[in-house]
């Protein structure tokens, strides 16, 4: 994997362990030699990774919409000067789909509802087969244990498939969340349940 994108809050959360496991994970991206994709911001645990990455010596790359260019965000000004490169696009649905196409694996720490839209979009498209590329939830902390637990509760329910939920690869450690990503072969199955229930 030579590029991850990772998605992750815009806020840093109340636990002092979120922001600490999203400069680890920049470090460690950089200390890889994997470039990290992001999306641009300097705010919340956005701006904790970038800076970790690129204080070690990492490339950070931010693809950002206009609209958010400049903007005043939690009280502080967006600054991109030290970002390696960023690229401005039009819209939101642009910018994820410019951050899928440049990155070949996909991460996300902990965050709100951006982070979830963002990480379940990119669920969605690996499950309908229009990429292969490997995808994980850094679980910090446990915040990741009740959409876990809703993922398997789809599961159970019916509306994924065993296959499909495994897509989500989960670990509490970011070193061994890469391996495990570098080591991912998707499994093709199709996304539709129904058809098993009508042989
Ligand atoms: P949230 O988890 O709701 O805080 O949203 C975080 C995600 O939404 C990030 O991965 C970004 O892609 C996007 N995002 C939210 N706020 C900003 C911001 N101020 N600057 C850049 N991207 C943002």
């Amino acid at each position: 994997m030579k590029r991850i994108c990772v998605f992750c809050g815009s806020n840093a959360g109340h636990d002092a362990r979120y922001r600490a496991e999203a400069e680890a994970l920049g470090r460690l991206l950089a200390s890889r030699g994997i470039e990290l994709v992001y999306g641009g911001g300097n705010v919340g645990l956005m701006g904790a990774l970038a800076d970790a990455c690129l204080a070690a010596d990492g490339t950070v790359i931010g693809v950002i919409p206009e609209a958010l260019l400049g903007k005043e965000v939690a009280g502080r000004h967006v600054d991109h000067r030290a970002l390696t490169r960023l690229e401005v696009v039009d819209s939101m649905h642009t910018r994820k789909a410019r951050m899928a196409e440049l990155a070949d694996g996909f991460i996300a720490l902990p965050g709100g509802f951006g982070t979830f839209e963002e990480f379940c979009e990119i669920l969605t498209w690996g499950q309908l087969g229009f990429h292969v590329k490997p995808m994980g939830l850094l679980n910090v902390a446990g915040f990741y244990d009740p959409l876990l637990a809703l993922f398997n509760h789809a599961v159970r329910e019916g509306f994924l498939r065993p296959q499909n939920r495994a897509m989500a690869l989960t670990d509490t450690d970011s070193g061994r969340l890469l391996d495990a990503m570098a080591a991912y072969r998707p499994e093709p199955v199709s996304k539709w349940l129904k058809e098993e229930r009508q042989l």
